[in-house]
């Protein structure tokens, strides 16, 4: 899976891309990701990347022609999903990262300021993901998330994939309790059940968890929106 990154920040990405999933998914070539500085594509002295929106107000706008020009030059003539994350977006979640994950070649474009130009939008973007109800200064996190979220879902890179499969938003509802030795902490027991070496008593009480949690914390999830 091939993602290029159009943004005014790569350095941003820098330690990102080397730790952890992410790193490992680089290094088996599961994922590959291109920075492209949209700056490169400003022509003028100072390189400008923005200007005043029109019809005035607080903050600067993306100038059309650099985005144009960085967007042409990552699709390389191929036609391939440009996705801009914007809070106005539709939000972002597990069936479809799993759905983009599957996805040879796509672009991101990061805005930054107030807003990028409208028609950039209007005409090159071909789909607006949020990541949630608030306002983050770019959209370079934005991106990180959807590539840490699509680059653990790449064949090879958890070392085993039911790890995925068996996590919250997989299934619509969340995920359950975990524990790990010792089997007594600070005067706290893990449940018996996880050391009764009963698999399916073990996969009940875990399902029976995950919805009570499921209940507690998200309960839009189950169709109740209480
Ligand atoms: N004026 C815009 C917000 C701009 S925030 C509005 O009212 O909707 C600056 C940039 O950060 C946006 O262009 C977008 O790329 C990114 N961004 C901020 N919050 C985000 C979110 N919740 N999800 C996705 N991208 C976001």
């Amino acid at each position: 899976m091939k993602i290029h990154v159009l943004t005014l920040f790569p350095d941003m990405f820098t330690n990102f891309l080397q730790e952890s999933m992410v790193g490992i998914a680089l290094k088996q070539k599961a994922i590959e990701v291109n920075l492209i500085d949209i700056r490169d594509f400003a022509h003028d002295k100072h390189r400008t990347t923005d200007d005043y929106p029109y019809g005035g107000g607080a903050g600067m706008v993306m100038k059309p022609e650099p985005l144009y020009e960085a967007i042409l030059f990552a699709k390389q003539g191929k036609e391939i999903p440009v996705i801009y994350f914007t809070p106005q977006g539709k939000l972002l979640k597990q069936p479809t990262v799993f759905e983009y994950s599957k996805i040879d070649e796509l672009i991101i474009l990061c805005g930054r300021y107030k807003e990028i130009d409208q028609r950039i939008r209007d005409t090159l973007v071909t789909v607006e993901f949020s990541i949630g109800d608030y306002v983050l200064s770019g959209g370079e996190i934005p991106a990180m998330v959807f590539i840490d979220a699509v680059a653990r879902l790449q064949k090879g890179v958890l070392g085993d994939i039911d790890s995925a499969l068996t996590d919250s938003h997989q299934n619509g509802i969340l995920g359950c309790p975990h524990y790990t030795r010792p089997p007594e902490f600070n005067g706290l027991k893990v449940p018996d059940v996880l050391i009764s070496g009963n698999h399916k008593k073990i996969e009940e009480w875990r399902a029976e968890k995950a919805l009570e949690i499921t209940r507690k914390n998200r309960p839009d999830l189950l169709g109740n929106d209480e």
